[in-house]
């Protein structure tokens, strides 16, 4: 890792928060520190298609966060990190500390940051993209025709299947929190810069199951190259929380798509169950 890099990710990192980082003595391994979050290996996950009974048990499938690239990994293997969510951790101070955030090119055309909405105690988060125009105007995510569908869908859901569940009950955040533009994919660093802080909120609600909607939020929280099409309706992990991917409720409004429709009602239904039976 050249000084460069090395300087670039300690600002990063101060920019989380984190006011000392240990240099590792040569030989020893990580120690009762706490390493930054990586990947536990490369392997493709084996997703089941029940979740691991509850909070705590064993990963049903052993990918958990890739949320940094593993080139960016790697580079830091002779650091000792501390946990990326720092003790005390608060969805209003992850608030706090994105700020006016400046640290990718996001924010160059973004009118609000959409930072997440919801229970800060719920038991089921729902994971997206990014912002759009609707949620870049109001600051709140999914509140355009996606957004408009994935109330319909997790509330009618809930309540076809008894289970007294309304938006408001859950969590709903984006990979990145200002409006790619013209609606494009977040870039992968404006995901490893993002994500950081998706990592934190996650940690800090502790759901009992994530659902991640479509192929970006997979990526950041799964890593791996596999497709939506092939995770979806298993159950995975991210870190010891069970995770759920269904389709992006963009993809489902696009009439050709009305058979991954059915499917995501049905990843969803397990989802409900999951969590609140
Ligand atoms: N699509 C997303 O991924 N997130 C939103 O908030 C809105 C649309």
């Amino acid at each position: 890792m050249s000084p460069e890099e090395i300087r670039r990710k300690l600002e990063f990192y101060q920019d989380l928060g984190f006011k000392e980082i240990y240099r590792r003595a040569p030989g020893a391994g990580a120690g009762g520190e706490t390493p930054l979050p990586r990947g536990r290996g490369s392997e493709p996950a084996s997703g089941g298609t029940e979740p691991a009974s509850g909070r705590g048990s064993e990963p049903v499938s052993g990918r958990g966060s890739e949320l940094l690239s593993g080139r960016a990994s790697e580079a830091l293997s002779d650091l000792v990190l501390p946990s990326m969510a720092p003790a005390g951790d608060t969805l209003e101070i992850i608030r706090e500390e994105i700020g006016e955030c400046t640290r990718c090119r996001l924010h160059k055309g973004r009118n609000k940051l959409v930072f997440g909405v919801g229970n800060a105690e719920a038991k089921l988060v729902f994971v997206g993209e990014g912002p759009g125009a609707d949620e870049d105007e109001q600051g709140i995510p999914f509140v355009g025709r996606a957004g408009q569908l994935l109330t319909q869908m997790i509330e009618n859901t809930a309540s076809k299947e008894g289970i007294p569940l309304k938006r408001p009950d859950v969590y709903i955040c984006n990979v990145v929190k200002c409006r790619p533009p013209e609606n494009r994919t977040p870039e992968p660093d404006e995901m490893e810069i993002c994500g950081q802080f998706l990592f934190r909120q996650l940690s800090v609600i502790k759901p009992k199951a994530i659902c991640a909607l479509g192929s970006t939020a997979v990526k950041a929280l799964l890593g791996g190259k596999d497709g939506v099409t092939k995770l979806r309706g298993k159950w995975h992990k991210w870190h010891d929380i069970p995770l759920m991917v269904t389709y992006h409720p963009s993809y489902l409004l696009r009439p050709y798509n009305q058979n991954a429709k059915r499917e995501a009602w049905e990843d969803l239904k397990k989802v409900l169950h999951f969590v609140y039976d």
